[in-house]
């Protein structure tokens, strides 16, 4: 505290100002105030002195400008000085409080700094929505210059139709203050200098320094994002409607040719039946070239329609007991089970949800693959189902002849086999419609096999939704 008389000279100090600006009281006593101004400021102030005590009233100094005392050694303090008119015996005098605020100069000055190196926007805005700090990121974003910002309220940044509602919102945050996004759920927007609207992510952060509440807002600019979200939304959209086509196209095909096969199927039969023997030798064979043809293109027509049906056939998913499945697809194989001798151990299973039809039709596929590529040794297949979340993971296991690891990818597209028909019989359709049925409950299926060592096949399915 420091008192000084109508003609500026100090009248009073206390051990805090002795210690702050390093004079001894009796130095000072008696001197003119502005001992303690910078020489730069020192006539200036002699003026404002002159003014204020023809006015004078209790308030800050000199407010929005930095204030700094001056010390003995010449030293600039920075400070914030209150000032209050007295008179007593006749006089006048002003009792001011000098508080040395050169901590919080640090403390803002390492803030500036963290905030001007941050890597995207940052604006600090004061509880009555004040800007009070930007970094270049921010001018850059918004196309003002700093102090075009600076004072102006946080509104100028937003567009016009959520100006409105913005303050309340404000308000809402300093009740409550707590780090965290802004938003949530909704799409924010910037306004740029020149009107256009910016799409952006911003993170809260309360910041109180001395007594006063701030919000610091990290701004990042999601345009890029934006525009890559909806590039992805249109080609899924444009992948799904190509699929729908094909899955169409495979439809319509397989079963349009349906029609024309079996004529010329029956025709070639009728003929090598009325025919056979008849002809020369070269014609009979000719023949039956042309009835296995067919019957092998209707064959591979039917796995078509089969495969196609996955999806535009699909019934809807139930629960379904896949203990139950297994025990059917089993049933179904019963013959060929018996005749390898093949030992299934399968413990219990979780429940899904799922189409049942389709589960029935992928278990026994697997079950009747593990049959067919059984080797010399026993046959044994391990079922097993282990939950992950809200998914079952079931492994179908053989001791069977295995699959050469860079053939795991081939074997689940469609007509694609290891194997002639002469050595094992089939079209090469069953792992292609075990995925597309596995795919269609949202997993994926993958082998993990090695040649000669058998092959385990690994798939997931979506738990029953009462076990969840
Ligand atoms: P297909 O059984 O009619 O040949 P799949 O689509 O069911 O058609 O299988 C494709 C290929 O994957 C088979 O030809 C076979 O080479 C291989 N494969 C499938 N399951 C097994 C298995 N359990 N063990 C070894 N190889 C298998």
């Amino acid at each position: 505290m420091i008192m000084v008389d109508s003609r500026g000279k100090i009248a009073l100090v206390n051990v805090q100002i002795e210690k702050l600006f390093g004079y001894p009281r009796d130095e000072l006593l008696g001197e003119p105030i502005e001992i303690l101004v910078p020489e730069a400021v020192r006539s200036e102030h002699a003026t404002l002195r002159d003014s204020y005590m023809a006015c004078p009233l209790a308030r800050n100094m000199g407010s929005g400008r930095d204030l700094r005392g001056r010390r003995k050694d010449g030293s600039l303090i920075p400070v914030e000085i209150g000032l209050n008119p007295l008179s007593f015996g006749g006089e006048r005098y002003v009792l001011a409080s000098v508080v040395d605020i050169s901590e919080r100069k640090r403390y803002e000055k390492r803030l500036r700094l963290v905030v001007e190196a941050a890597p995207s926007g940052m604006v600090m805005v004061d509880r009555k929505g004040c800007i009070v700090l930007v970094n270049s990121h921010i001018e850059k974003l918004f196309g003002y210059e700093r102090e075009q910002l600076l004072g102006k309220p946080i509104e100028t940044l937003i567009p016009r139709k959520y100006r409105k509602k913005h303050p309340a919102q404000r308000d809402g945050f300093f009740q409550a203050p707590s780090t965290r996004a802004m938003g949530v759920g909704r799409d924010l927007f910037g306004l740029h200098k020149d009107g256009s609207e910016i799409p952006v992510e911003i993170g809260l952060n309360p910041i109180s320094m001395e007594d006063e509440e701030f919000v610091l807002a990290s701004v990042v600019d999601i345009t890029e994002r934006k525009i890559a979200e909806q590039i992805l939304r249109e080609k899924v959209l444009e992948l799904e409607r190509s699929n729908q086509d094909l899955q169409q196209f495979a439809y319509v095909c397989s079963h349009d040719l349906q029609e024309p096969l079996r004529v010329i199927s029956n025709y070639t039969q009728l003929i090598s039946r009325r025919y056979a023997g008849k002809l020369d030798q070269d014609a009979d064979e000719f023949i039956e070239f042309i009835v296995e043809a067919s019957r092998r293109m209707q064959g591979l027509i039917n796995d078509l329609l089969t495969y196609s049906r996955v999806e535009t056939k699909g019934k809807p998913f139930t629960t379904v007991d896949v203990n139950k499945i297994v025990e059917a697809a089993t049933a179904n194989l019963k013959l060929a089970i018996e005749e390898t001798d093949a030992e299934i151990d399968c413990p219990s299973l979780p429940f899904v949800t799922g189409d049942e039809t389709q589960l029935l039709q992928l278990f026994q596929n697997l079950i009747s693959n593990a049959i067919k590529f059984r080797s010399k040794n026993p046959l044994r297949i391990e079922i097993a189902g282990i939950r992950s979340g809200e998914r079952v993971t079931f492994t179908v296991y053989d001791n069977g002849i295995g699959i050469d690891p860079k053939h795991a990818d081939r074997i689940f597209v469609i007509f694609q086999r290891l194997h002639t028909r002469e050595d094992y019989e089939g079209s090469g359709i069953g792992l292609a419609i075990c995925k597309r049925i596995v795919e269609r409950h949202g997993g994926s299926i993958k082998v993990e096999a090695e040649q000669g060592r058998g092959s385990k096949f690994v798939f997931s399915l979506p738990l029953a939704g009462e076990c969840l």
